[in-house]
């Protein structure tokens, strides 16, 4: 068994990224067994922990898989990792919407249009590419830059928020 961080995609995952995980990624047996562990490297440590799964039954037959978000009640496809924390993307939002804070929202759509740009699979857990064919080093350089700092900002701001969230759930026990 695998479980999240040991899949394809997790050669390049370092420190202070933000990761997300979707549950298309899992493998079908560990979907199985009703929780996943998720591990990574936090400052150079390995973290890890493990994120409930719950299913619905499709109308077509068959089941569906989700994680549960361990601050709110909702069944989501994704989940990102922070700090050591995973969290919906609501949860985000809802911090957003009381703290009147930057949206990462906003973030994650314009590094998504800065990798597809760069011809690189949108999602910033995904490894970043190469320079694209006929494209000049400047600009190159300067879109990787762009892209690289609106990462920065969206890790920056997902901490903040994971600390936020941690913070309420703790006063409000
Ligand atoms: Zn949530």
């Amino acid at each position: 068994m695998g479980g999240l961080g040991s899949g394809r995609q997790s050669g390049k995952r370092t420190t202070n990224q933000v990761i997300s995980i979707t549950i298309k990624e899992l493998d079908f047996a560990d979907r199985l067994h009703g929780s996943v562990r998720a591990r990574y490297l936090l400052d150079g440590k390995p973290v890890e922990h493990t994120i409930q799964l719950t299913q619905t039954a499709c109308h077509y037959g068959g089941v569906r898989h989700w994680f549960r978000c361990p601050y709110c009640p909702r069944r989501v496809g994704v989940l990102y990792l922070s700090g050591g924390q995973c969290v919906c993307r609501h949860c985000f939002k809802l911090a957003y919407q009381s703290e009147r804070e930057t949206c990462p929202d906003k973030q994650f759509r314009k590094a998504d249009k800065l990798r597809v740009q760069l011809g690189w699979r949108p999602g910033i857990a995904y490894p970043d590419g190469a320079k694209p064919k006929g494209m000049h080093w400047k600009t190159f350089n300067r879109m990787k830059a762009k892209h690289d700092f609106t990462v920065q900002k969206i890790v920056g701001i997902t901490a903040q928020w994971v600390d936020k969230i941690k913070n309420r759930q703790r006063s409000s026990l």
